[in-house]
């Protein structure tokens, strides 16, 4: 079966480097789907789980937001952040989370920023997921 390589790179440094069947991935025009000699393209990214599929098996990574580059035989994710599964601290995430929800219900009331803490909790969900919890 013919492969892609992938590279997930934050200002951390490589997240993620390997030869990979498909690569789906949330751009914020809808959802890509990438396979080896995908035409060339350029697309911001959402928050979300990128799917990695190789050995028949789908593999997560969370990742927030940035750009993915496609060319037909590589796939380069520049990230502000991502996880794989083990890299992911659940509790820390759902200490996130809960502290978003409780930012958007106040939010209601005083007009603090709804649209940062909607952001923060798409993060903390996107790891509670990638983290198979
Ligand atoms: P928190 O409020 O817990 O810091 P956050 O969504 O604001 O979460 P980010 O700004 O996206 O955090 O990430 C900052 C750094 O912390 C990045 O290096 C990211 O990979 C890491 N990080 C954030 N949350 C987690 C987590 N639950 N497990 C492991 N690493 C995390």
């Amino acid at each position: 079966m013919s492969t892609i390589n992938v590279n997930v790179v934050t200002p951390d440094g490589a997240v993620y480097d390997g030869d990979v069947e498909m690569v789906s991935a949330r751009s914020q025009n809808g959802e890509l789907g990438i396979l080896p000699g995908h035409i060339p393209l350029v697309a911001p990214l959402s928050v979300g789980a990128v799917r990695l599929k190789y050995e028949s098996k789908i593999h997560l990574v969370a990742v927030n937001g940035g750009f993915v580059e496609v060319r037909p035989d590589s796939v380069t994710i520049l990230a502000e952040s991502a996880e794989t599964p083990s890299q992911i601290d659940v509790e820390r995430a759902r200490r996130a989370k809960e502290r978003a929800e409780d930012r958007i219900e106040r939010a209601k009331q005083e007009e603090i920023d709804y649209q940062r803490a909607r952001l923060a909790l798409k993060r903390a969900v996107t790891r509670i997921e990638v983290a198979g919890e």
